[in-house]
């Protein structure tokens, strides 16, 4: 008899799943239960057509029922919410809107419906998480998730005009927003409850994407939480109790996976709060498979338990759900939370785990960060890219990878996505062949030079700090002298109070200025004159040294040092 696939949600993994089985089985008889009225839309898409840069609505609609039937064979119910499982006599009860017909038994209330399946795949996804803030329900409120929330954003802000727009949470979802909504021209401010925006990666990347919005006219809130939507004054408060304009307000602080099917129904929950399923995305009933935002999974690189809400996940999940269920064996590794968004004309992109994120997985964490031209400097049109790599100490492998810039960011980011997926150490890194030409980057790529700064550091031959560890360094009892060798012009524009300067050109014919009882920090600008500057005096027999990862510029992002500044 053909297997009866019954798939629960029709978006990223859902619809993957569905197109995967009939490609598989020509004669399973696949059902796709769709509580919206779309199925298989770009969520991702969405914060672009809200700004303009997709034009058609319906370039989002990425597949009809009706196309599902004629190309896949596949039966979609849309408006038909999945509202039970029969476990034991593996049925779904399925609620349908209004005028909905099933050719299923009816059972209890007139639009409710049995499915049989022979096996079962969950795809439901998440939802946002709306804070109990006062005046959250009010009509100005928002949140971002289907094509209905799209619309509901558009129709206001076409109707209602609205001049200011405030957005909680500086995730990526709310900083794609602060930028449509810019676009629209209205006065955007960001508030994000954590110190610093983007809080999944490192700090200093936080103040790189906040200095951009604000170049964009974006304001930026860190460590302040949202507290009252004043609807009627088109104000809302914020928790140190400053006010803020906003005519529109968008909440974007998080997802929850959708588990409540799964949990009346007794399937596991794993340790993250993600619904469990093993390396074959089976949950804990062996007829019912899982995939996308609803599911925890392995973290590749720490191993741990983890929620990676995503679109390449989700997709990858439902294809192996699919085989699974139609009695392959798939294995699903894990998720490496590889992510890339567009700030204006930055990309901010990222894999693996942060530095913060290593070290509390326990990893003996390093990092080596360059701000390098992202192809030849004499090549017109290059720009600085900042790229980060996290290692472990103990053995050079690579950890993870973060990147900010203007172009070339996703590329380093997708090399470094591949060598963790590979296990790569630094050392294969630093010999990756990669293609070269004046126009797309330089003959040792960033992400080659990223990978021999990291050694020079495992190597010993040029100890790198973090700007974070030169902070703490500076607030101990015997703080290191900082010498910064950029130019003097550099230093008299900012500097931080108490550094010595002495340019690294200059700095053979000054040794004798730099004390030889005291820990030496070396500063400049970007690392790699700091580099040349340890090597010289080393040479010279001053031993104790340690250059500070991605230089002055990585200070400014960090923030928290006393700054002097020039007139
Ligand atoms: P979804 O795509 O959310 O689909 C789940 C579906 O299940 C929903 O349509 C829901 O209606 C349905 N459902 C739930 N319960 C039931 C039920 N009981 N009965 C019937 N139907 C049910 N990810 C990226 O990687 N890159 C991006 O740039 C990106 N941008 C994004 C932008 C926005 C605005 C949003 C909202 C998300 C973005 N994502 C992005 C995340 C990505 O879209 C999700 O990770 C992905 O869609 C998850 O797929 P899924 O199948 O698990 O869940």
């Amino acid at each position: 008899m053909a297997t009866r696939l019954v798939i629960v949600g029709g978006v990223a993994g859902g619809a993957t799943a569905a197109a995967r089985a009939r490609r598989l089985s020509e004669d399973a008889e696949i059902t796709i239960i769709e509580r919206g009225p779309y199925v298989s839309f770009a969520n991702c898409g969405l914060p672009y057509f809200i700004a303009g840069a997709i034009a058609k609505r319906s370039k989002l609609l990425l597949q009809t029922p009706e196309g599902f039937d004629s190309r896949y064979g596949v039966k979609v119910l849309l408006r038909s919410e999945a509202v039970e499982i029969d476990r034991a006599g593996k049925r779904v009860k399925v609620r349908m809107a209004g005028d909905r017909a099933l050719g299923g038994q009816a059972d209890g209330p007139a639009d409710d419906a049995w499915l049989d399946y022979d096996k079962l795949i969950l795809a439901q996804g998440g939802n946002p998480v709306m804070p109990p803030v006062e005046g959250a329900g009010s009509p100005n409120v928002f949140k971002l998730w289907t094509i209905p929330d799209m619309d509901r954003i558009v129709k206001y802000l076409d109707e209602e005009k609205p001049q200011s727009a405030v957005i909680a949470g500086g995730g990526f979802i709310g900083l794609e927003m602060a930028e449509a909504f810019r676009e629209r021209g209205l006065s955007t401010t960001v508030v994000e409850m954590m110190p610093r925006l983007m809080p999944a990666m490192d700090p200093e990347f936080g103040s790189m994407i906040a200095s951009r919005l604000e170049s964009h006219g974006v304001a930026v809130r860190t460590g302040v939480a949202l507290k009252t939507v004043h609807a009627g004054e088109r104000e809302v408060e914020l928790s140190d109790g400053s006010r803020v304009p906003a005519g529109v307000v968008l909440f974007s602080v998080g997802v929850r996976p959708e588990l409540s099917l799964a949990t009346s129904a007794g399937l596991s929950i794993g340790s993250s709060g993600g619904l469990l399923v093993d390396e074959r995305l089976q949950t804990s009933d062996p007829d019912i498979f899982a995939a996308g935002d609803m599911v925890e999974v392995v973290q590749r690189v720490s191993g741990k338990r983890v929620r990676v809400p995503l679109a390449g996940p989700a997709n990858r999940q439902g294809r192996i759900a699919a085989s699974n269920a139609l009695g392959q064996n798939m294995r699903y590794a894990g998720a490496l939370g590889t992510s890339v968004f567009k700030a204006f004309d930055a990309t901010v992109a990222s894999t693996g785990l942060s530095e913060t994120a290593a070290r509390e997985a326990g990893f003996q964490v390093g990092s080596a960060t360059v701000h390098k031209d992202h192809h030849s400097a004499y090549y017109p049109g290059a720009k600085e890219l900042s790229l980060k790599l996290v290692y472990d100490r103990r053995d050079g492998r690579l950890l993870g990878a973060q990147a900010f810039g203007e172009e070339g960011v996703e590329k380093r980011i997708d090399v470094a996505a591949t060598a963790l997926l590979g296990q790569l150490h630094l050392a294969d890194l630093t010999e990756l062949d990669l293609a070269y030409a004046p126009p797309y980057s330089s003959a040792n790529d960033p992400i080659n030079v990223a990978a021999m700064v990291g050694m020079n550091d495992l190597e010993g031959y040029s100890p790198l700090e973090t700007a974070a560890e030169l902070k703490s360094a500076l607030n101990s009892d015997s703080p290191p002298l900082v010498l910064d060798v950029r130019n003097r012009n550099e230093y008299d524009e900012r500097h931080i109070a108490g550094s010595l300067n002495i340019p690294v050109d200059e700095l053979r014919f000054s040794l004798d200025e730099v004390p030889r009882d005291r820990a030496v920090h070396v500063l400049d600008r970007t690392g790699f004159r700091g580099h040349l500057a340890l090597r010289i005096l080393n040479g010279s027999g001053i031993a104790k040294v340690m250059n500070v990862s991605g230089g002055f510029l990585s200070v400014e992002a960090e923030g928290g040092f006393p700054i002097e500044a020039g007139e």
